[in-house]
């Protein structure tokens, strides 16, 4: 079967450590053109240009991944799905919610594909929780999200900007993975937002939920400030006593103490065959759950000033 033809829009971390060799090794997709706004090209991309546009007018390119900081993500989709392609987003899929609406609709009256990835769903150990929780009543959440900003962000200012999410960048990892496993919706009760005095975005964030169901103690903490062992998981307790520890990012299940599953991940290449999938059904899928908790953290969390970052 003919493979689909894909361009990438912005090719910073992710692009490459991701996109370009799991498109290379992918049977339904073909590399045809990258824009890069600092002239990179890509090997097997026939095409590379500087401005989006001139990818978006190519008549070759079918689908594009935009792997752009969330800020401008928007706009080029919107000029992407207007040109006719279809769209893959990297996570966050916009700056804000009705950004995000404004692209489901048009989407839908181009009809093309418009698919909002949340690379951390894309783990077993995650779909086996959901499984294990599915018709359960939670008593308890703890998610710790900690890690060094300076490692795993060296150099990148957006994320410090107005719209950079700042530890929501990678908090939304966590989110994405709690609205895929929980029994019941999840919603922000309280927030607090630790921002840097120069910085437009919070390094740190407490978070306590609610749900719709019972009164599970939900909670959680990202901070980037940490240093030493670096901490992503989520502790869950059933009101029947179950314990489910989900750790590494989503990439280990441990259920009352013993191991499930382990597995290296391989999230980006589930997303392209997700991909190919829609593509193949001609259906979107925009999830807009952990989204939607990141902006509700925003709009009712209290903002605590600390201390200046520098890198
Ligand atoms: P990054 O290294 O800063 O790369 C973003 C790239 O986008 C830049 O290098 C630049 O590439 C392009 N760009 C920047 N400003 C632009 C603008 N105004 N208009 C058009 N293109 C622009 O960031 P990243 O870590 O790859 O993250 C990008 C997105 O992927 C973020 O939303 C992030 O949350 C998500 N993500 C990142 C990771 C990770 O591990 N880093 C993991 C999963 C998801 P060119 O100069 O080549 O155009």
């Amino acid at each position: 079967m003919a493979r689909h033809r894909i361009g990438i829009i912005g090719l910073g971390k992710i692009a490459q450590d991701q996109h370009l060799p799991v498109i290379a090794a992918s049977p339904a997709f073909e590399l045809v053109a990258v824009s890069s706004q600092r002239g990179l090209g890509a090997p097997g991309a026939a095409r590379s240009v500087r401005e989006y546009a001139e990818l978006l007018a190519l008549p070759d390119v079918e689908a594009v991944a935009i792997c752009t900081p969330p800020q401008v993500r928007h706009r080029i989709a919107r000029a992407a799905l207007l040109a006719g392609k279809h769209v893959m987003l990297e996570k966050p899929p916009a700056a804000t919610t009705s950004e995000l609406a404004d692209l489901v609709e048009i989407a839908e009256r181009a009809g093309r594909v418009l698919f909002a990835t949340w690379h951390s769903q894309y783990n077993e150990a995650v779909e086996e929780a959901a499984r294990r929780l599915e018709g359960e009543r939670l008593r308890s959440m703890r998610v710790t999200w900690k890690e060094d900003v300076r490692r795993w962000h060296p150099g990148q200012a957006w994320i410090w900007q107005a719209g950079g999410f700042g530890v929501f960048d990678p908090g939304i990892n966590a989110l994405s993975i709690v609205t895929r496993v929980l029994p019941d919706p999840a919603f922000i009760r309280q927030a607090t937002l630790h921002v840097p005095s120069n910085a437009d975005a919070p390094i740190a964030a407490s978070l306590e939920f609610g749900s719709g169901e019972g009164d599970a103690a939900m909670r959680a903490e990202f901070d980037w400030r940490q240093e030493g062992e670096q901490i992503w998981e989520i502790a869950l307790e059933t009101a029947a006593g179950r314990s489910l520890l989900l750790d590494r990012g989503g990439a280990r299940l441990a259920v009352d103490g013993a191991v499930l599953v382990d597995r290296a991940p391989a999230e980006y290449e589930a997303i392209y065959a997700r991909f190919d999938a829609l593509l193949r059904a001609g259906h979107s899928a925009v999830d807009e759950r952990p989204f939607r908790l990141v902006a509700d953290a925003f709009m009712i969390g209290r903002r605590i000033d600390v201390e200046a970052f520098h890198e």
